[in-house]
């Protein structure tokens, strides 16, 4: 059974004090909500902060983006060695990169095989521009993306798949839950090609693009979905916690 996962990536929000005050309410209100996985990626400033916050409960870690190299004259940049005693997952791929900072297949590629090196888990996001997905060539598109981000990677190693359909990311205009299902479904018969019926059952596959308290569970529900990257909402504790606790009766109804 795959263990649930709800991530938050905060992007370039929060202050460092802003960062303190939203994970001491999540902290708070996430009691002992079991079965689902938490990761909070607030910006790499509040990292060690949040770290010692979060100490002995259940929330988990995560980076927003690394650079590939180990480390050396490359100003401004954060390698995934420094990232290894803070925190556990990496965004690796976010559209957001993609689109403003350049990270092409190749750079993705790059990242994700330095962080695996130091045991940090990327969470690799993937999907097409509403152009793409309007011509029929989603499917296209997000092989394409996936061929290229893991090519020359044996292992996964606790990789962790987005599927995050840009046209859906911070618009307010989610997929539907078959939509995104149907495409990660797609994702897991790919990582079988690339790798092996075991990995594909292995590997959690997360949709992303304008999850709310409001539709979470519409995905969450579906077969294929392993769970949430959340961008907007997560930065709002009360959202948050909610997703959070709909996965977790999605999970408990499930599994009892
Ligand atoms: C994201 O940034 O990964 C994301 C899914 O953003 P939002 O939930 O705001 O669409």
């Amino acid at each position: 059974m795959r263990v649930p996962m709800i991530a938050g990536n905060w992007k370039m929000n929060t202050t460092l004090s802003e960062a303190i005050e939203l994970v001491n309410e999540i902290r708070q209100g996430l009691g002992q909500i079991a079965h689902v996985d938490k990761v909070i990626c607030p910006p790499f400033i509040s990292l060690a902060v949040v770290r010692e916050l979060i100490k002995g409960s259940s929330i988990k870690l995560g980076a927003q983006n690394i650079y590939f190299e180990e480390k050396g004259a490359y100003t401004g940049e954060i390698s995934p060695l420094m990232l290894t005693d803070l925190c556990e997952f990496v965004i690796i791929g976010h559209s957001e990169r993609r689109l403003y900072f350049n990270d092409t297949g190749e750079i993705t590629n790059k990242k994700i095989r330095a962080a695996l090196k130091v045991k940090l888990k990327p969470i690799l996001c993937v999907g097409e521009r509403l152009e793409e997905n309007e011509a029929g060539r989603t499917e296209e598109i997000v092989t394409g993306q996936l061929g290229a981000s893991l090519a020359g990677i044996d292992y996964l190693n606790g990789l962790i798949i987005a599927y995050e359909p840009i046209w859906a990311i911070g618009t307010g205009k989610a997929a539907t839950g078959e939509q995104a299902n149907e495409t990660i479904g797609l994702i897991r018969r790919n990582v079988v090609e690339l790798y092996s019926e075991r990995a594909a059952q292995e590997i959690r596959i997360l949709y992303g693009g304008s999850v709310t308290a409001a539709n979470a569970t519409e995905f969450i529900n579906q077969p294929e979905i392993d769970g949430a990257l959340v961008g907007g909402a997560s930065l709002k504790a009360d959202q948050f916690l909610s997703i959070v606790t709909q996965a977790a009766e999605i999970e408990n109804r499930l599994s009892g």
